[in-house]
């Protein structure tokens, strides 16, 4: 009987490991990526310390991915974090679970376990072919792709794994390119919007240009309902950072119903306002505003001149200690999908089947963050990114092999 083939387009982490399951369990299978090189966007995650998934219960994670939770449980409790720790020390690369409970390869970087991982794809006899661009079937439904000299071609296949990622950091490969043709196929993707992105804030353009590139360490982001510790980065636009990312999808989103989003920074987390007040009124009367805060309350001149952009501060202490644990920050625009960490939107859920098999074209198959759903930073990426590549190889292997 003639082996299974099946082609990958797209060699991000959900593509290549497709490639290594569907190879373990007999395949041929060949990858194609645009990029001159793959995995490039993993890569670039390893350079602030690739965070592979959390340590917190299942269940817990489980929540992370909002109304997609159904869809993706199945998945991630057929290979939950512990097995892609396992994977990954299987590739020689030891595991450890930071203070905040995400989970990092020891190096910290991406660069050995990619290496590791691509020959273990080499002995597996998987063939990549990079400078290659999926561009959609041909007549007879297979499908095409141009190489880097743009000669065109179909590559004839059993199933066809579409692993093409987001649209965020587009100058790492994945460009939401793929938008069109799934449209023309009649599978219109839920729109590409930034998800763990940066804001565009509404701060006057001197204090932009002071303190850009400035952190806010320890702080809080509240906006609606919720409230998160954290970082803060101001970057001549807006806000950047940890505390900015955990809100992004609801600061996204009312933005898009609105127009304009508040947050509000808590300068002084931890600390309650009348407890600041006493330190504040113990301080001169005569002494400057500024003066007043950097002594009292350690504010660096970032915070201080990101008080006053809110408006005169007050000069009351109880009043003044609660514009310090309550800052408004007028957010205008998202920072856009250039720099956003990942992808909202895309292929949605009710397009496939159980298998993530495209209901509109029998034979092809969708994995990674090409598909429908966002979960925030602290490893729960990487995590479905994965997840779903095992998924959507198993299900290959099971109707076709
Ligand atoms: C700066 C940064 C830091 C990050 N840090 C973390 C982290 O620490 N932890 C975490 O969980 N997640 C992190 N992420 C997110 C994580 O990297 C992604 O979720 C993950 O890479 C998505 O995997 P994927 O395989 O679905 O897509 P991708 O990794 O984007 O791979 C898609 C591949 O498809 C190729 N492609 C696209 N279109 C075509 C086409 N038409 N033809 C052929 N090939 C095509 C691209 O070149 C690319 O190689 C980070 C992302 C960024 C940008």
């Amino acid at each position: 009987m003639p082996r299974l083939k099946v082609v990958i387009a797209g060699a991000g982490p959900a593509g290549l490991m497709a490639a290594e399951r569907l190879a373990q369990g007999g395949a041929q299978v060949v990858v194609h990526d645009r990029m001159p090189s793959p995995a490039r966007r993993l890569l670039m995650a390893g350079r602030g310390g690739l965070n592979l998934t959390h340590s917190e219960p299942l269940a817990d994670m489980l929540g992370r991915y909002g109304d997609r939770t159904s869809r993706l449980a199945p998945l991630l409790e057929a290979f939950p974090p512990q097995a892609l720790r396992d994977w990954v020390e299987g590739l020689g690369q030891e595991t450890f679970v930071g203070s905040s409970g995400r989970v990092f390869p020891r190096t910290l970087k991406a660069s050995p376990l990619v290496r590791a991982w691509l020959s273990r794809l080499d002995g597996l006899g998987v063939e990549l072919r990079l400078r290659s661009t999926w561009t959609g079937w041909d007549a007879a439904g297979q499908p095409r792709f141009r190489g880097p000299d743009g000669a065109g071609g179909a590559e004839p296949a059993d199933a066809l794994l579409l692993a093409l990622g987001g649209a965020s950091w587009p100058r790492l490969g994945a460009d939401g390119g793929w938008t069109s043709l799934l449209s023309e196929a009649g599978v219109p993707p839920a729109p590409l919007r930034p998800a763990n992105c940066g804001f565009v804030a509404d701060f006057r353009p001197d204090f932009a240009d002071r303190f850009a590139g400035t952190p806010l360490k320890t702080v809080a982001l509240r906006h609606g309902d919720r409230e998160v510790r954290g970082e803060l980065l101001l970057t001549g636009r807006g806000l950047e950072g940890g505390a900015v990312y955990a809100l992004s999808a609801s600061i996204r989103d009312t933005l898009e119903a609105a127009g304009e989003a508040w947050a509000f920074i808590d300068l002084r987390p931890g600390q309650p306002a009348a407890d600041l007040a006493e330190r504040l009124a113990r301080q001169d009367r005569k002494a400057s505003l500024s003066n007043r805060l950097r002594k009292a309350l350690s504010l660096s001149p970032a915070a201080i001149a990101l008080l006053r952009e809110a408006g005169p501060p007050p000069s009351e202490p109880l009043a003044l200690a609660e514009r310090v644990k309550s800052v408004p920050v007028r957010l205008t625009a998202t920072a856009g999908m250039d720099r956003a960490i990942s992808t909202a939107g895309g292929i949605r859920f009710e397009d496939l089947d159980a298998g993530l098999q495209l209901r509109a074209r029998p034979g092809t198959w969708i994995a990674g963050e090409m598909l429908d759903w966002e979960a925030p930073t602290g490893g729960y990426l990487l995590q479905a990114v994965f997840a779903t590549g095992v998924h959507a190889a198993r299900d290959i292997l099971a109707r076709t092999g």
